[in-house]
């Protein structure tokens, strides 16, 4: 009686039901995906949003982001900042203090006998 239940009664129903799980972990699979990618892209475009790195008021010194607002400077709260004042050239992001330096222009000593080519 079990036997005959298993061939006849159940077998056909295998391969359907495989189908139908298949399909639906892939579909889920794809969802979550999708899901992930929408959440992340919003989130991308909500901290693009944050204006502090094109400030006047931004030091780019993780002591002391900001002159006028320490604690919310870089983080949400910084959307809408009313202290907000561009650069002259708003493009332009901060400079570190390595690459905006004098000395760091003016080739020293070694970097001449490296580079022959530099005449100071
Ligand atoms: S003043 Fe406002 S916008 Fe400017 S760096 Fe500070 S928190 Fe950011």
């Amino acid at each position: 009686m079990l036997k005959l239940l298993l061939n006849e009664v159940l077998q056909p129903l295998v391969f359907p039901l495989y189908c139908v799980s298949f399909w639906t972990l892939v579909g889920l699979l794809l969802w979550s995906i999708w899901k992930a990618t929408r959440d992340g892209v919003a989130r991308l475009r909500r901290m693009h949003q944050i204006p502090c790195d094109r400030c006047v008021f931004f030091t780019n010194n993780h002591h002391l982001k900001c002159t006028v607002h320490p604690s919310k400077a870089m983080s949400e709260e910084a959307i809408g900042c009313r202290d907000f004042q561009p650069h002259e050239d708003a493009t332009s992001t901060p400079k570190r203090c390595s690459q905006t330096s004098a000395r760091s222009r003016i080739p020293d000593k070694r970097t001449k006998n490296k580079f022959p080519f530099f005449t100071r």
